[in-house]
């Protein structure tokens, strides 16, 4: 299968065309949430991406499995081992247990997807499901000399590798040594300032609620852990694409791609695929930061959550974002017009195939250039004023709305029934207009029945005596 399908590689710096392990599929790995709140539409922007990715995949004729994790366990607020566990923080901010924050904000998550019409990965895995995986790996790891016990916890030595910084240059190699960033305190049980915690038994949550027995004490996982076993589990030895925002690239994908090497001893993912913050205007947005945006804060306010999608869709996942109401409300504009302009489209007579495949091949060109969301929806635009048939334009724009995802039929329909609707209004306003006049005349009000001719003609309306009566045309 020949598809030329091109995507940004974090891992070799440039855009390259995908080639899977298996001829005709793709293996494909998301990291899940960490559902301890609600997920903000900074997170939703790499969830749609990520859908948008795997549906574009698809839809030039690959076969797709896709896992996505939960994370419920393990993931300390600094991403790498320090700071406050996310899921007891959340625990105890809601006087729930740990599990109830997981199962209520991991409902709330796929809520939110359905809403954004991002779909469900084929296969959803929480990190407490997978334990005895998690061991597992750990344990071959220690046997392989890539893992220490030291102060009752499991690390991965990072000296073991000879290249572990893997998506950095050397000036961020500097950069990125854990040890010199501010806000994160030194473990004196780590031989190297970037070796990680595999498996902790000490920490300083002595209320920790989950924990598990294991070879090295009663405890719990290390974040990094679970992606690698969870996609291994169904996705085997070798994956195709790996997804996340950019902020997992260090250290999560970083460690991901370290334990996960060390354990197989060889080359586990080829794509990685990264897709850039959502920003305020005070910078990233983040779930640590309390205050930040929902899908049903959009709703709140009036939004149809699918133009939040457009917004994201009008720009490149490579790019930094920055959300504004102002924007916002331009791209709900822009919806309503698509959808108007999709709603004059008559379904009549049969597809024109040659317009058909020029179109499509368009559309499928610009999702193979990276994933350009926003040329795929100019061809929508190219489309609508082609010299081809409703039909074939109807049929282009049922299926491209496969990738994109914004009930742009269903949109069109409701436009078009919103627009008899006002019809319907305006001629109930006419007809009461008409009436009053006529009384006013009746009563020798000639100044009032001038008026009333003047307000139906603001609202674009001119009406005539005749013999027959009042009549009135739109003008
Ligand atoms: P988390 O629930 O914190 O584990 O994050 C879920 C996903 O959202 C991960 O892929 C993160 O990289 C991504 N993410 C976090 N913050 C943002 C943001 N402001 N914009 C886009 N993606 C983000
Ligand atoms: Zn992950």
């Amino acid at each position: 299968m020949e598809n030329n399908f091109r995507i940004y590689n974090t891992l070799t710096r440039q855009v390259e065309t995908i080639v899977p392990n298996e001829e005709g599929k793709i293996a494909m790995y998301t990291c899940g949430p960490t559902v301890y709140h609600f997920a903000h539409i900074g997170n939703l922007r790499s969830y749609i991406m990520e859908d948008v990715l795997e549906k574009s995949l698809r839809f030039v004729g690959y076969d797709v499995k896709r896992v996505m994790n939960i994370t419920d366990v393990g993931h300390l607020s600094s991403d790498a081992d320090t700071g406050e566990d996310k899921m007891l923080k959340g625990a105890k901010r809601e006087h729930k247990t740990v599990m109830e924050v997981a199962q209520f904000y991991t409902d709330a998550f796929f809520r939110d997807c359905e809403k954004l019409n991002i779909k469900r990965p084929d296969v959803v895995e929480p990190a407490t499901n997978c334990i005895d995986e998690f061991i597992h790996m750990i344990e071959v790891l220690l046997e392989k000399g890539y893992a220490y016990q030291a102060g009752g916890n499991v690390y991965f030595d990072t000296s073991k590798l000879s290249d572990y910084f893997v998506f950095s240059s050397a000036v961020e190699k500097e950069q990125m040594m854990v040890g010199v960033r501010d806000d994160v305190q030194e473990d004196a049980n780590k031989k190297n300032k970037n070796d990680f915690v595999l498996w902790f038994t000490k920490s300083k949550f002595e209320d920790q609620a989950l924990k598990w027995d294991s070879p090295w004490g009663v405890g719990y996982p290390g974040w990094h852990i679970e992606c690698s076993c969870i996609s291994m589990k169904h996705l085997g030895e070798y994956m195709d694409i790996h997804c996340g925002g950019v902020d997992n690239i260090f250290p999560h994908h970083t460690n991901e791609i370290a334990q996960s090497e060390s354990y197989l001893g060889h080359k586990w993912c080829n794509y990685w695929f990264h897709v850039h913050h959502l920003n305020d205007k005070s910078g990233k947005m983040s779930k640590s930061k309390g205050d930040f945006l929902t899908v049903s804060l959009l709703e709140e306010k009036g939004y149809n959550p699918l133009v939040y999608r457009l917004f994201c869709l009008q720009s490149h996942y490579r790019k930094p974002l920055e959300f504004s109401y102002e924007v916002l409300d331009s791209m709900a504009t822009v919806y309503q017009k698509l959808a108007k302009k999709i709603g004059e489209l008559r379904d009549e007579g049969s597809v024109d195939e040659k317009g058909y495949r020029e179109f499509r091949t368009k559309f499928e060109e610009a999702l193979k250039s990276d994933l350009n969301t926003s040329m795929a929806i100019t061809v929508i635009y190219d489309l609508l004023k082609a010299d081809i048939n409703d039909k074939t334009k109807l049929e282009l724009i049922k299926d491209f709305d496969y990738v994109l995802s914004l009930n742009l039929l269903q949109a069109a329909e409701e436009s078009k029934e919103a627009g008899c609707n006002v019809d319907a209004e305006l001629e109930a306003f006419i007809n009461e207009k008409i009436a009053e006049r006529a009384a006013a005349k009746k009563e020798k009000d000639f100044a009032k029945a001038d008026a009333i001719r003047a307000e139906l003609l603001d609202r674009g309306v001119a009406i005539k005596d005749t013999r027959e009566g009042v009549v009135w045309e739109l003008v």
